[in-house]
Parts: C-alpha cells; sequence; structure tokens
C-alpha cells in the first residue's frame, strides 16, 4: 500500500521547501519569540501570523518511545514492528519521528543522543526528519 503524501497549506511551503534541501525548520513568532513544531497558521502564544522558519540543529534526544505493532493507519501495516519515537531537539521543542535504521530500536534508551535526516516520504515529493541513533 502506498503510503500517504503530507499535502501542502499556504503556511506551511516553506517548510516543505527548507525539507527538500535536507533542513529541518521550525516557525518562530517575530512578536513573542515562540518557537513551535510542526507548522500552523498562527503562534500557539499569541495568534500572531508573523512568523519566519528558522533551521533547526536537528540534534536532540530521546524523549520517550514506543514500538509499533499494529498500525492504525493500513498504511503502515507492512513496516510495523517499528519504533515511534519523540524526540526533544536541542532548541526546546519536541517532534514525534521515526527511525532511520529500525536496527537502532534494539537497544533504545531514554536519553538517547539523536540526530534529524530529512528523509522522502509518500510519493516522494516531500521530506520529514527521521532520526538516527549517535553512537
Ligand atoms: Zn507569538
Amino acid at each position: 500500500m502506498t503510503r500517504p503524501t503530507p499535502k501542502t497549506v499556504p503556511w506551511d511551503r516553506d517548510y516543505w521547501a527548507n525539507g527538500e534541501k535536507g533542513i529541518l525548520s521550525a516557525q518562530r513568532c517575530q512578536d513573542c519569540d515562540r518557537l513551535w513544531y510542526y507548522p500552523k497558521p498562527v503562534c500557539p502564544t499569541c495568534m500572531s501570523e508573523n512568523f519566519i522558519y528558522e533551521h533547526l540543529s536537528g540534534a536532540g534526544e530521546i524523549y520517550t518511545f514506543s514500538i509499533v505493532r499494529r498500525p492504525e493507519n493500513p498504511s503502515f501495516v507492512d513496516e510495523a514492528p517499528y519504533a515511534f519515537i519523540d524526540v526533544r531537539l536541542d532548541e526546546g521543542i519536541r517532534l514525534l519521528s521515526r527511525l532511520v535504521d529500525e536496527a537502532d530500536a534494539a537497544d533504545l534508551q531514554i536519553g538517547d543522543r539523536v540526530q534529524a535526516e530529512m528523509l522522502p516520504v509518500g510519493d516522494g515529493t516531500k521530506f520529514l526528519p527521521y532520526f538516527r541513533k549517535v553512537r
């Protein structure tokens, strides 16, 4: 089964453009300085539409994780089991993702250092961050 391709909406064009260049980015509000992920049309703190896409390091640590054995979405059934990870980036924001290499799941622990890699998803036209364990 084909995996879904994320759709572009007016406020996330720069996010996808950065991803195509291998850059993980997040929005920063120019009014209250809040940094957030995933893309939203307004700042979740002050509702401002005045934001930029800031480039992130992609470095972070495992905040928590789970092993998915029975995905709810049928598009992912063939990939199970796989690790579903909650990463806290060094910039202070958290995001949900997957591992680049499922072999990293064997000894994965909370607090492990990870590094993002932008990988193609769906039909290959969009790129999302996956994480590799830093050894
Ligand atoms: Zn704000």
